[in-house]
């Protein structure tokens, strides 16, 4: 097979005790699955049906354990939002996954920054327009190295936080998601065929806020390994 051009080769997260890496297929996001997050963003909360957005594989930042990725100011914004949010990685794909099936299908977990140009996610909900400006942009999908699901003994449990300059701006639990991991897998593989390379994030607790040029931010779930990217 030849090409007209060099194909790009696929992004790759570094996975924990192994020197192979994890190839990105695509980027799936959950919205608003705390409820106290919602709350922040002006809905009532509640146990809606979940709904999805994507980012394209290669808007990832790897942040490698133990450095600091430079992610760069986007263009367009003047209120870039920080959201951390445990990610799933999927290892083997599938449709109409049943919630009880779900967890083989996961090779992994990771922390993921949803970064979002606020004013311009507003600007389009407003209009009733798609959320990719908001939400799609390069490197909008900082993230850190995937643990394999075997070595996470209590994800579902697990404490989810992200300090700015080394202050507390978001502080939850994986308990408060209003759709689990297992119920998302069912729900999004019910609109989409999962393929291993898949990435979900799923979904921010509540203390989004704004983030400035200089503003180092480090994620964590607890198991995983954390996260840290530096704005500039
Ligand atoms: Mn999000």
């Amino acid at each position: 097979m030849s090409y007209v051009f060099t194909p790009p080769a696929p992004v790759g997260v570094p996975v924990v005790g192994q020197a192979a890496l994890f190839p990105v297929h695509r980027i799936y996001c959950v919205g608003r699955n705390y409820e106290e997050h919602a709350r922040e963003m002006g809905h009532s909360g509640g146990r809606e049906a979940p709904f999805f957005f994507m980012k394209p594989a290669d808007a990832v930042l790897v942040a490698p354990a133990g450095s600091t990725a430079v992610m760069p100011y986007p263009t367009l914004t003047t209120n870039l939002h920080h959201e951390v949010e445990l990610v799933v990685a999927i290892g083997v794909g599938g449709s109409h996954i049943r919630a009880a099936d779900a967890l083989r299908h996961i090779y992994g977990y990771a922390v993921g920054l949803d970064m979002t140009r606020r004013d311009l996610q507003n600007d389009m909900k407003k209009q009733g327009r798609p959320w990719c400006i908001g939400k799609g942009f390069d490197h909008s999908a900082p993230m850190g190295p995937i643990t394999p699901a075997a070595q996470v003994p209590d994800i579902a449990r697990a404490g989810i936080y992200l300090q700015v300059n080394g202050q507390d701006r978001q502080r939850s639990t994986v308990a408060k998601l209003i759709w689990s991991v297992a119920e998302t897998i069912e729900q999004l593989s019910a609109a989409w065929t999962l393929q291993p390379g898949d990435l979900i994030f799923t979904g921010t607790p509540e203390g989004v806020g704004a983030v400035v040029r200089g503003d180092t931010l480090v994620g964590g779930v607890d198991g995983l390994q954390p996260l840290s990217v530096r704005v500039e």
